[in-house]
């Protein structure tokens, strides 16, 4: 068991976009982070962020890998509506590299990067939170770790752990299965769906019965995905139909 004694102003739990971005902030205002991620998940998403973010969160061009100039809506009756972005581009990254870019940016601001799988935390009497963890050491081993805070931010995303424990017994937060597939970008060509500056967001229930299916550009790369709370709803099925209504079931598969 590992004791680290210092108290720190602020561990966040998860070093996705809100836990980073928190990090960056606080620990470029002067304040002691640790910032803990369980590491090794990449998040199925689109990755698309408006303009807006992209100035307001700094992000770099060279995190952009495509710029994105309409998104095309497709209605459960296959009807197409193109809406042009006005006034710049959607920017879209690929989360697999953007949120560990994120995570390096916090670090170079001055927060302390830790590995581990957040399991839980107490409060004393003085406020002081101990967080424990099961930190990943280099060689990939496990083993009991904690840290002490005056602050605790839990950005451990929809299923947080550190929320269920926050707030017991309010395990209904609704919340969106999704899985997704990246394909190599193919040649644009009458057959296929597919335009290298457009998102094209599918509504159809055979896609999904309660959210939207997607393609959406990433560069060399394309990600073809969808979502569903419902449990029994199989996604993989659903994201190879999609593929081949939008002509993309040939093309090559990098990631499932
Ligand atoms: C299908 C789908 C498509 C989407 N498309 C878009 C899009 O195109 N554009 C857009 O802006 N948003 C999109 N979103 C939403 C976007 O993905 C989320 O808003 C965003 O990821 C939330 O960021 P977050 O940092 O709060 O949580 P997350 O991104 O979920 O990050 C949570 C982090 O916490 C870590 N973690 C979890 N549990 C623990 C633990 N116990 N201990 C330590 N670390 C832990 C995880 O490893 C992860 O790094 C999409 C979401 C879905 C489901």
């Amino acid at each position: 068991m590992t004791e680290k004694s210092d108290i720190y102003d602020t561990v966040i739990i998860g070093g996705g976009p809100a836990g980073a971005t928190a990090a960056h902030d606080l620990a470029e205002s002067g304040r002691r982070v640790v910032l803990l991620d369980r590491a090794g998940r990449i998040k199925p998403c689109g990755g698309a962020i408006p303009p807006r973010a992209i100035r307001d969160f700094a992000i770099p061009d060279h995190m952009i890998v495509a710029k994105i100039k309409a998104a095309r809506m497709v209605s459960p009756s296959d009807v197409e509506v193109d809406m042009p972005i006005d006034g710049g581009y959607v920017g879209m990254v690929d989360r697999e590299f953007f949120d560990e870019w994120l995570r390096s940016r916090a670090a170079e601001a001055g927060a302390e990067r830790r590995t581990g799988l957040f399991k839980r935390y107490e409060r004393d009497e003085s406020g002081v939170n101990t967080v424990h963890y099961d930190e990943r050491a280099a060689d990939g081993t496990m083993r009991e770790a904690s840290v002490r805070t005056r602050a605790l931010i839990g950005a451990d995303g929809a299923v947080s752990a550190v929320a269920r424990q926050f707030l017991p017994g309010d395990d209904r937060v609704p919340y969106v299965f999704a899985y997704h597939e990246i394909i190599r970008a193919p040649q644009q060509s009458p057959t296929v769906k597919y335009d290298s500056q457009r998102c094209d967001v599918y509504y159809q229930g055979t896609v999904s019965p309660d959210f939207y299916g997607w393609v959406f550009p990433h560069g060399d790369t394309v990600s073809v995905g969808t979502g569903s709370m419902m449990k029994g709803f199989s996604l993989r099925d659903s994201v190879g139909e999609l593929r081949k209504a939008a002509g993309l079931d040939e093309v090559e598969t990098i990631r499932k």
